[in-house]
């Protein structure tokens, strides 16, 4: 359940990349348990085919693609299936990622290619792919997944936080450009949420609660509290917001010294 009323997106088609595994696909979930009709597209077709028949036992309506956002062609496939099989495309969430952690001198060259491949081209890809075939024509939302690490520098996540923080400027520069075909254009940026395949492996490394409870909420997210702030944006709550990255993160982002005062 979420704050929002269940029909808001009645009517709409959404594309979630990354969308039957972890954050994608509560996103995905929750746009579809408020009325729109659902395309999840990854490359692993065994997780495709289990995320969209949960859905679909759900009552949601839900098709997949598999589809490397690295590759133009399989992008572009995607969004021509989406637009056959439902109509039209409304609503684009670039979620897929890659992720793994590494000190700066303990990332491959290649390592480092990939996730700037996936994070970043791969939002451009879609993005690019999206407006063209549809979106321009009679406007939509674009919601980029980020991470929470503009400004910082960031231990064992250079390439992630490189990559991510390319994908913060593309939402500006596309919320820039795409305004006036009536697209809004966002990003939501998570810390660090409980039950991910993402705080798996920045747990190993980092500790259970390193990032987490130690923010200033004091206990770590849920994949729950993304999908919201992504319905938010999506809704005419957020008719005027543009250009955006909204930080999900208990406030982690924002905690410099990490000081905590006694309660009164
Ligand atoms: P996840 O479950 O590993 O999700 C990543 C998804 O991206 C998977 O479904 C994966 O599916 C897909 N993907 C990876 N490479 C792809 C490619 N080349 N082409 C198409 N799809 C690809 O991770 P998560 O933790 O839920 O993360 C979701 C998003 O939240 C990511 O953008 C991540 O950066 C962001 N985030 C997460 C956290 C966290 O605490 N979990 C914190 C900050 C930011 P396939 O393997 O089937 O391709």
């Amino acid at each position: 359940m979420t704050t929002f009323c269940n029909d808001i997106l009645n009517g709409k088609v959404a594309l979630v990349t990354g969308g039957a595994t972890g954050i994608g696909k509560e996103i995905a979930r929750t746009l579809g348990r408020h009325g729109a009709r659902l395309c999840i597209a990854s490359r692993k077709q065994e997780n495709l085919e289990a995320a969209s028949k949960e859905f679909e036992s759900e009552g949601l309506e839900c098709m997949w693609v598999p589809c490397d956002v690295r590759e133009a062609d399989q992008v572009e496939h995607v969004v021509r299936e989406t637009v056959r099989r439902f109509g039209g495309l409304d609503i684009l969430v670039n979620n897929a990622a890659g992720n793994f952690p590494a000190p700066i001198t303990g990332i491959s060259y290649n390592g480092f290619k990939s996730i700037v491949d996936i994070d970043l081209r791969g939002t451009y890809n879609v993005t690019k792919a999206a407006f063209e075939a549809t979106l321009k024509e009679h406007g939509g939302h674009i919601v980029n997944i980020t991470a929470p690490f503009e400004g910082v520098g960031v231990a064992m996540q250079a390439h992630v936080a490189a990559a991510k923080s390319g994908v913060d400027s593309l939402t500006r520069s596309c919320a820039v450009e795409f305004g006036p075909y009536g697209i809004r254009v966002n990003a939501v940026a998570p810390g660090a949420m409980a039950d991910t395949e993402g705080m798996a492996r920045f747990s190993s490394v980092a500790g259970e609660t390193e990032g987490g409870s130690s923010c200033p909420l004091g206990y770590i997210g849920a994949k729950q509290d993304i999908a919201n702030a992504v319905l938010f944006l999506l809704s005419d709550a957020a008719a005027y917001v543009t250009g955006q990255v909204i930080a999900v993160d208990g406030g982690v982002s924002v905690d410099m010294l990490k000081l905590r005062l006694p309660k009164d």
